[in-house]
């Protein structure tokens, strides 16, 4: 018999197609890369072996269109994958989860020349990156100092950026810097596409992490890079109005990966403490446990199902949804962490030693609440939009 959040599972809006691709995926994510997670965990290896599991099934084209090399799927059917690649790893989660945030805005905003020259390498399964966060802009990424400079046909590139997912291995990096010439920390934020191997780009320092430690995050420096002046999206300034739309759609993105970790714990707990006894009795067996699993289920069961409804928005055609994405950000990622501390905590000390995987979902849950906007961050933009103007 299902319990009630495989049931849920199972009334997930997709066709008969996506359904398949899931399956495969599921399959795939269990049987290949869950067996890696510990080990990757431990090394901090980039897990390439993942990546090649992953474009096996194509994966990257489900969210390239088809002119461009892709097979388009449905957002839902996006976000149904990286919940269940977060859920066997965290790390190749993330890693695949940023090829979609980084290269959507050039899917959403990129002219036809941009897409034709660009996108193919994504498709086949090239890794992208995206660029925003340096030492001195981290939630106010208004501050970045990363400057462009028109050059003839070119754009010359001086700076750097810190903490970039990916930011060693990718293919191509959506960066984000401010245009010279522009007066304004906001109006002069502009957008383009970099590709690897441009001189000038380095890789200055890896990060040695809590979690999510196989999923790279780079400090890259900017030293002179050119780019043709083609790779600029859209229009000098243009780069602020890219940036919000595109953040509606990766946060849902970073909803789905907490809530692939949630899962994740959750179903741990519950397989173990069936097994393990104390006094007499299974753990479940004491009521003050079974409060607890009734809090975490329901929790779950309510934030996945306002996944669900933001994707069906999204799917619908929506893109004025920067509110609801930031609830399901804010609340995804707040119930990854208690979802794992509480599955530690329901393996008594077995779930503190690495014997388990609960700790180390709980060490993979607490970025999320840091990323995509800290959850302090989702708050405050959730709490004013109700002031009265
Ligand atoms: C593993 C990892 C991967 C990452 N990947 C990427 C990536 O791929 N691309 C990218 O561009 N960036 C990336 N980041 C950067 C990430 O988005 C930032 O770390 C995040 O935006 C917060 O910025 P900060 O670290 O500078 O913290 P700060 O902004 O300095 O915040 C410090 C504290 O102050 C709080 N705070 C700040 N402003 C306010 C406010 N107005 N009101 C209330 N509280 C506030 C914050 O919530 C936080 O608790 C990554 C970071 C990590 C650690």
């Amino acid at each position: 018999m299902m319990n009630i959040l495989e049931t849920l599972d199972s009334r997930i809006t997709l066709n008969d197609e996506e359904r398949m691709l899931l399956h495969s995926v599921r399959q795939m994510a269990r049987e290949r890369i869950a067996p890696r997670a510990e080990h990757v965990d431990r090394t901090a290896e980039f897990p390439w072996e993942n990546v090649k599991a992953i474009n096996a099934l194509g994966l990257n084209a489900m969210f390239v269109p088809e002119p461009y090399g892709g097979a388009p799927m449905s957002y839902t059917a996006y976000l149904a994958c990286a919940r269940e690649i977060s859920q066997a790893c965290a790390a190749t989660g993330i890693i695949w989860a940023t090829n979609y945030h980084g290269m959507k805005p050039l899917i959403d905003w990129g002219t036809e020349e941009q897409k034709l020259r660009l996108l193919p390498r994504i498709a086949e399964g090239g890794l992208g990156a995206l660029a925003i966060t340096e030492p001195g802009a981290g939630s106010d990424a208004t501050g970045m100092r990363t400057s462009f400079r028109e050059a003839g046909d070119e754009i010359v590139i001086n700076g750097g950026k810190t903490f970039i997912t990916n930011g060693d291995v990718a293919d191509l990096y959506l960066l984000f810097g401010k245009w010279e010439g522009i007066a304004g920390a906001k109006e002069s934020i502009s957008v383009l596409v970099l590709e690897k191997g441009t001189p000038g780009l380095s890789v200055v320092r890896l990060e040695d992490k809590m979690g999510t430690r196989a999923s790279s995050t780079a400090t890259l420096a900017f030293d002179g890079c050119r780019v043709p002046r083609a790779n600029l999206l859209g229009n000098p300034g243009d780069g602020l109005k890219i940036l919000f739309a595109s953040l509606n759609k990766s946060r849902p993105s970073v909803a789905a990966h907490a809530l692939g970790i949630a899962r994740g714990a959750f179903e741990d707990s519950i397989a173990y403490i069936n097994e393990r006894k104390q006094s007499g009795r299974k753990i479940l067996e004491f009521q003050g446990i079974q409060f607890m699993v009734a809090d975490l289920a329901s929790e779950l069961a309510l934030v996945e199902s306002w996944l669900w409804q933001v994707a069906s928005w999204v799917d619908a055609g929506a893109d004025d949804f920067g509110i609801e994405a930031s609830l399901l950000k804010l609340r995804a990622t707040d119930l990854a962490m208690r979802v794992t501390t509480d599955a530690v905590q329901l393996l008594g000390g077995y779930g503190y030693c690495k014997d388990f995987r609960v700790e180390r979902l709980m060490r993979d849950a607490k970025i999320t609440q840091i990323w995509e906007g800290t959850n302090q961050v989702h708050r405050q933009l959730i709490g004013r939009s109700f002031l009265r103007r």
